[in-house]
This record gives structure tokens, sequence and C-alpha cells, in this order.
């Protein structure tokens, strides 16, 4: 089967066939995606909202295909999470990250840069987990003040006394917790108060229509007055104008991510960016 027939076979085959395919192929390749070293990861900074510093950088994956060629994380971590392909790339994903922050610090002599990580449940499902973290960090003597883990409201309500459990041993070794896409969940706020987390990012879907006076804007706030109740850095994702910059500099968010700031860059274009300033 050849992707490039795909419009041909549409033809005679029934649309879902042509997506169950597709993803066969995918899911084919992405075996050996690692091993070809085809994986790549972009970073994002996350800027501080009154000092306007690069205070962290957000570690995002992309698949650089042969033949498909730059595949967003979208289309092949589902694939990657059903197959447990998710675990070795993870683990691939957190040194990477990991060892990239390191060589930051040192070349550019950034000794508080943090990076912040993506964990999906099959990772933090797997018993090793924390003896991977502290092997990772001694091995690339990352100060573990300088990764953050980012969990969803879903992980973290999955297994919420082992959740709590690991989350605390992070939390001893010095790693930082954020709870991702904050607001489409169902965190339930008692657990929040009880969970050892750092950080609160705020969806995207509520920071994308914000402007002073919609039901967003509510939400936005009521989320921001939460977080601090609990002593909680908030992050808004998907900053892309001016207004959103204004109403969110009014709640007092701590920092900001966005492509008003910067997209996703390549390793070259990020060391690029902060060699030139860690300020906007
Ligand atoms: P996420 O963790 O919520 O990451 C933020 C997504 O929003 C990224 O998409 C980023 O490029 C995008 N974004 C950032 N600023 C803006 C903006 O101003 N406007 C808009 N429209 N979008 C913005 P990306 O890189 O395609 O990643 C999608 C998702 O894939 C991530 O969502 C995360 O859930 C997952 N993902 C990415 N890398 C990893 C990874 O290493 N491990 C795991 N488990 N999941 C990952
Ligand atoms: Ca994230
Ligand atoms: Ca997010
Ligand atoms: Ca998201």
């Amino acid at each position: 089967v050849k992707l490039q027939g795909r419009n041909h076979y549409q033809f005679y085959q029934p649309e879902i066939n042509v997506q169950a395919s597709e993803s066969l192929i995918l899911e084919n390749s992405l075996h050996y995606a690692l091993e070809r070293e085809e994986l790549r990861i972009f970073y994002q900074p996350q800027v501080n909202i009154t000092t306007g510093e690069i205070t962290k950088m957000e570690a995002l994956l992309r698949w650089q295909h042969p033949k498909l060629g730059l595949i967003p994380p979208e289309q092949f971590i589902p694939i990657a999470e059903e197959t447990g392909l998710i675990v070795p790339i993870g683990e691939w994903t957190l040194r990477t990250a990991c060892a990239q922050n390191k060589t930051w610090q040192n070349a550019l002599n950034l000794e508080t840069l943090t990076v912040a990580v993506n964990l999906s449940a099959r990772q933090f499902q797997q018993p090793n987990l924390l003896k991977l973290v502290s092997q990772i960090l001694l091995d690339i003597k990352l100060n573990p003040n300088c990764l953050e883990l980012e969990i969803t409201e879903s992980i973290a309500m999955d297994n919420v006394s082992l959740t709590q459990e690991i989350l605390s041993e992070l939390c001893k070794m010095g790693v930082s917790i954020s709870i991702d896409d904050f607001g489409t969940g169902y965190c339930s706020l008692s657990y929040l108060k009880n969970f050892p987390i750092h950080c609160l990012k705020i969806d995207r879907s509520f920071v994308c229509d914000l402007t002073n006076e919609n039901c967003q804007a509510a939400i936005t706030t009521a989320i921001v007055t939460l977080a601090h109740g609990l002593n909680l850095t908030v992050v808004a994702e998907g900053v892309e104008t001016e207004e959103q910059l204004n109403v969110l500099r009014i709640l007092e968010c701590e920092l900001m991510q966005g492509y008003l700031f910067s997209r996703p860059l390549s390793v070259e274009d990020a060391t690029r960016l902060l060699r030139k300033s860690t300020t906007f």
C-alpha cells in the first residue's frame, strides 16, 4: 500500500479503511523512528509576563518522516500510546530534552533555565518512572529544579493515591510538576489541593477568545484566582495577541507561552534565540 495512492484507493475503499491503512503505515514505520533517529524535539519558550524573560522551554515532539515530512505529535502520539511505543519514545524525549537543557545552561550561562517535558499516561504508569527520572538527572548532572514534568488532569485523576505517591517522590527529588490543559478535564479541586504540584497551565481554548468582556475571561479569572489561592504559578497557553496578553497581565498570570512570542523552534533556532537574548 502506498500513501501516494491514497486518492486512488479512496475511489473504491470506504474512507475509514483509508484512514486505518494510513495509521497502519505510520505504526509500522514508528517502530523504526527511534533507531533511525527520525524524532525531533522542538522547543517553545515560556515567558515571564512582567520581566519578559524566558524561564522555561517546553519540549514538543515532531517526527521527521523520510517520505511524509514533518509529522505533528497529534498524528503519531496516539499511535505511540496505543502500541506502547510511547514508553521508549518518552524516555528518549526526557533524556534528550534534559541533555539539551544542560547544554544551553553551560553554553549560555543560563543556570536556572528549565525544561518542561510532557508525560503520557502510559509513562506515568511505568513502575520504574521515578528511577528513570532520577537516573537521567544523575547521568546528565541536571539540577532537578530545572526539570518540569507536565501531566494532564486525567492522568492525575486516574489513580489518585498512586498519583499522589509518585508526585510526592518527584517533588522530594526537586522536580516540578505542572497540570497541562487545565480546565478541559475533570480535576477535582479537593485533590488539586493535596497534590504536590507547582504550576497550572490554562488551556489554549480559554485563552483563545480572551477579551475583557466575555465568559472565557470569567473562567480564566476563576482559574488564575484558584491557582494563586493554592500558591501555584499560572502559565497561559496559546497566547497569540496583544489583547490576550493585556488581559492576562491584569489577571497577574505569571508565565505565557504562544505564537505572540515564539512558535516551537528547532534546536538550532531555539539556540539562536537564547543566544541573541533571553528577554522579549
Ligand atoms: P500541549 O502539551 O498542550 O502543547 C501545546 C501545543 O500548542 C503545541 O502543539 C504547540 O505548538 C501549540 N501552541 C503553542 N502556542 C500556540 C499558539 O499561540 N497558538 C496555537 N494555535 N497553538 C499553539 P504541538 O507541538 O502540535 O503538540 C500537540 C500536543 O502533542 C501537545 O499539546 C502534547 O499533548 C502532545 N505532545 C507533544 N510532545 C509530546 C511528548 O513529548 N510527549 C507526549 N506524551 N505528548 C506530547
Ligand atoms: Ca504540554
Ligand atoms: Ca497544554
Ligand atoms: Ca493541548
